[in-house]
């Protein structure tokens, strides 16, 4: 799928104030960046920015600043890494309010090439994640052109995605995607909307009410539809099968009941798990020992708990992916963050690892196992955006997607 919105390519940023919304909302511990995937994958854009003459402001919201703003959430650790990265300055604005007169002052004073990061966008509150006019205007203020780079942020009208948009082109300005959108969107779309068949999607995770739109729709593009993890029960107890003390919506158990309708209507394949690997208490941590019984799903003891697929459906998932040309897969098979419990995960990374289909992780916990696991390099693309890959799997338009002008 070609993407129909104005591209880094269509811009002329030389001598430009060109805002770029990155999504650098990389995960920290004690002030150190523990993974820079969304850093390094945010370069190709920025690089080209630079070579092209431009005057590069970068923003990026970090974490959930759920109490104001603070330290431990600032920006300053991603200004670092990626100067280093990039091999030039970056000069970090510090100043809580993100935009107004340090930024303003910064901006002012950059030469063409030079790159300037503002503060956590989202210590703005409420002004960037309900779209605030204000802030959308101020950011606006400090640029001539905007770009949209955060894929992974890309499903929320925020201020920094969706509202600095309107400002831009109130002064006639250009909104563009850059490389990551593109490239984030062109695999995503061809997967769904054009894959090579046969095209195998993979679901799993908590809950069924999460993935509800995304079963629906993938549904109808797919060939054969598997379900792991611990969605599959509410399926298996619509099925008329005991669960155990397994993770259950009963008030999702007609959805999955019409799912199973509608994939039969539509000829669809919708595997299952036939067998589970059970405990009797869920560990406490979650990386606690655990004893574990394997199970037959019709034969699962009503004092159990299933959590992670049993070896016969790890093999028979793994069979369904090797016939596959094209394989989207979001969310784990089982509690992968106990080592007992992540087998099923691992067997489903690995078939993807080794089949040379076509292959999509729709971020969030698929993708850090699959990094984890070290197959990270075996997949044709890791999305850096899971909520994103999500919505955009259930077939909405992502709201930093249409803020972009069409070309
Ligand atoms: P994200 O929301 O980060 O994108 P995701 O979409 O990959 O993640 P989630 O729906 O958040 O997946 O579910 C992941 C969680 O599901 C993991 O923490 C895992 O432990 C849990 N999980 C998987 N299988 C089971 C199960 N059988 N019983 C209980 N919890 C399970």
């Amino acid at each position: 799928m070609s993407l129909n919105k104005k591209s880094v390519d269509d811009i002329n940023a030389k001598g430009k104030r060109v805002l770029v919304r990155c999504d650098f909302n990389v995960p920290l511990k004690d002030g150190v960046i523990t993974d820079e995937t969304r850093i390094v994958a945010a370069l190709p854009t920025i690089q080209k920015l630079i070579n092209d003459g431009g005057k590069v402001i970068l923003c990026s919201h970090l974490g959930k600043v759920k109490e104001g703003p603070n330290e431990k959430e600032s920006l300053a650790p991603v200004a670092k890494r990626l100067s280093e990265k990039l091999g030039k300055e970056v000069v970090f604005v510090g100043d809580y309010n993100v935009t107004g007169e340090a930024a303003t002052k910064a901006v002012a004073n950059m030469k063409e090439g030079d790159v300037v990061l503002l503060q956590n966008t989202r210590f703005r509150g409420a002004e960037e994640t309900k779209n605030g006019e204000q802030f959308s205007k101020e950011l606006a203020d400090l640029a001539d052109l905007y770009v949209c780079d955060a894929f992974g942020s890309s499903h929320r009208a925020h201020a920094s995605v969706e509202g600095v948009t309107k400002f831009i082109t109130a002064k006639g300005g250009t909104n563009a995607v850059g490389y990551l959108m593109q490239k984030e969107i062109d695999f995503l779309g061809n997967a769904v909307e054009n894959p090579v068949r046969p095209f195998v999607a993979i679901l799993g995770g908590a809950k069924v009410a999460d993935k509800l739109n995304v079963i629906s729709n993938l549904l109808e593009k797919c060939d054969t539809l598997i379900i792991g993890g611990g969605m599959a029960y509410t399926f298996l107890k619509a099925q008329g099968y005991e669960i155990g003390k397994s993770l259950v919506d009963n008030e999702k158990i007609d959805y999955c009941k019409e799912m199973m309708a509608k994939a039969e209507k539509l000829g669809k394949k919708l595997l299952l798990p036939v067998d589970s690997v059970t405990i009797a208490e869920f560990p406490n941590p979650i990386d606690a020992p655990v004893d574990t019984v394997v199970c037959d799903v019709d034969k699962m003891p009503a004092d159990r708990e299933g959590c992670d697929i049993g070896p016969k459906t790890a093999e028979l998932y793994a069979n369904a992916v090797k016939s596959a040309k094209t394989v989207v897969w979001n969310g784990p098979m089982g509690v992968f963050e106990n080592p007992t419990l992540a087998a099923g995960t691992i067997a489903v990374a690995k078939a993807l690892a080794e089949t040379d289909a076509t292959t999509i992780i729709g971020g969030g916990d698929s993708a850090s196992a699959v990094n984890n696991l070290g197959f990270g390099d075996k997949m044709s693309h890791i999305s850096t955006g899971g909520g994103a890959s999500l919505e955009f799997l259930e077939g909405k338009v992502l709201p930093g997607v249409a803020a972009a002008d069409d070309k």
